[in-house]
């Protein structure tokens, strides 16, 4: 069988000679033919043909229809009949395909350049051959990204494509050709019909990029910041190049650490901002809270005065398993920090030691670390249920963490119970105090 002048699995190329073999057109194309090209592993395969999706179901028993355009996933690999798209009335999906058996009219309709590349064959007397009628890979060669044919017009049909041209760009380095770029400028407003959910999904594929600054630069460059991260287009210019630094100061831990990279966008806004920003992001109300608590956390200050009562006590409300992102967090914030950074660096190699400590030490930080539960204290001490619980347990807590060796079931069931006959004491004395105007 013919093959590609770029690596494709086997199992994908068996399934472009089946399409052949039943007499139709197919070509790989899209994004799996850019990266492969470029060398990069591709993870999605797509393949066009001139069949249509009735027709492809029947080639491929087993394949199931993906979406109301008719894409049909076969085998792991979306097959998408030639289409053209009609009127984008919102900005955002076409109102109506029309299926094609042209694979120029597919190649027409997509994005930019580097991702109309097709390789294939018309059908099943013609030679595999590469079809390139954008020059795609000329762009390539060159590291731009380019709309194929009038860039105005075709973000003007989709404003989803102005955050793809950028993400493309940020994740393969390239430069976006100048026509393209000022049309995107101009463009910049339509992303507001781009559905927040999509947007998010935008952004956080930007910031999973090895240097997601570049996204951010050109999402600053284009005006798309002002749409999409109101909050960061209007923090001082110097404020957000800080920003910039910062990922790029991230970008070096693991990547696909999603609450990291985001608290390290937002970490210049208020941790309450920075908590809607998430959630308007759609990450999910569990990581935004995440997000919320390292940008609030990030931000103190860590000075050597710390006991290690002070130390736990910062320590107790960030979740535990955030603790490596949030010293990560603090660590590349202070080697951003201009001129304050070596004294803060070694200032947050301290802190990252002494919290290392806390916890081979296993030093109670938490509620959950604490040797006594809400359970303990109404079943052991006839505790009634209701607040005093909570109050009981965080004035436990408090003790323990300014006291680790207190952190004994015995211990705390026995100050808990001279904590409670304190405040049953109380509460009579309250209640007179209460009743006393009347009477
Ligand atoms: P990646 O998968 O890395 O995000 P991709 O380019 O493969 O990049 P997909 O969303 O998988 O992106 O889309 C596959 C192909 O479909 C693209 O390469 C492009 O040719 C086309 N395409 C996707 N979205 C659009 C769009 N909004 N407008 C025009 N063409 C698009
Ligand atoms: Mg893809």
């Amino acid at each position: 069988m013919e093959v590609p002048p770029f690596a494709v699995p086997a199992d994908t190329l068996a399934v472009l000679a089946r399409l052949w073999a039943a007499g139709h057109g197919g070509y790989l194309v899209g994004g799996g033919v850019r990266d492969a090209l470029l060398g990069l592993p591709v993870f999605d395969w797509d393949i066009a043909t001139d069949a249509r999706p009735e027709r492809v179901l029947q080639i491929f028993p087993g394949s199931s229809y993906e979406n109301r355009f008719g894409t049909v996933l076969a085998q792991g690999t979306e097959i998408t009949t030639f289409r053209r798209d009609h009127r984008y009335a919102d900005h955002r999906r076409p109102d109506a395909v029309t299926f094609s058996t042209d694979v120029f009219e597919d190649l027409a309709r997509r994005d930019l350049t580097i991702n109309a590349i097709a390789w294939g064959r018309r059908g099943p007397d013609a030679a595999a051959r590469m079809v390139d009628p954008a020059d795609g890979q000329g762009d390539l060669r060159a590291r731009l990204v380019r709309a194929v044919g009038d860039p105005a017009r075709r973000f003007d049909e989709d404003a989803l494509r102005l955050l793809r041209a950028v993400r493309i760009a940020a994740r393969l380095d390239f430069r976006i050709e100048p026509v393209t770029m000022a049309a995107i400028s101009t463009h910049a407003g339509d992303v507001e019909w781009v559905s927040e959910e999509r947007i998010g999904t935008e952004i956080r594929r930007m910031l999973a990029a090895e240097f997601p600054s570049r996204a951010l630069r050109l999402l600053s460059e284009t005006g798309l910041l002002a749409v999409v991260l109101p909050e960061l287009a209007a923090l001082p210019l110097a404020t957000l190049a800080r920003t910039t630094d910062l990922l790029d100061a991230l970008a070096g831990t693991e990547p696909g650490r999603e609450p990291l990279a985001l608290a390290g966008l937002l970490s210049e806004l208020p941790p309450a901002t920075a908590l809607e920003v998430a959630e308007r992001l759609r990450v999910g109300r569990r990581e935004a809270e995440h997000v919320r608590a390292l940008v609030e956390a990030a931000i103190v200050p860590y000075t050597t005065g710390w006991t290690d009562a002070d130390l736990r006590r910062y320590l107790g409300p960030v979740p535990p398993d955030l603790l490596d992102e949030l010293l990560d967090l603090r660590a590349a914030r202070a080697r951003t920090a201009g001129d304050a950074g070596p004294q803060a660096v070694a200032l947050e190699a301290e802190l990252r030691e002494r919290v290392a400590g806390q916890l081979a030490a296993k030093a109670p930080l938490t509620l959950a670390d604490l040797a006594v539960d809400g359970r303990d204290l109404r079943e052991t001490l006839g505790v009634p249920e209701g607040p005093i619980v909570g109050r009981l347990l965080a004035r436990l807590m408090a003790d323990v963490i300014e006291e680790p060796g207190l952190n004994s079931r015995a211990t705390l069931l026995t100050r808990a119970s001279l904590a409670l006959e304190r405040m049953v004491d109380d509460a009579p004395a309250q209640g007179r105090a209460r009743r006393s105007p009347i009477g």
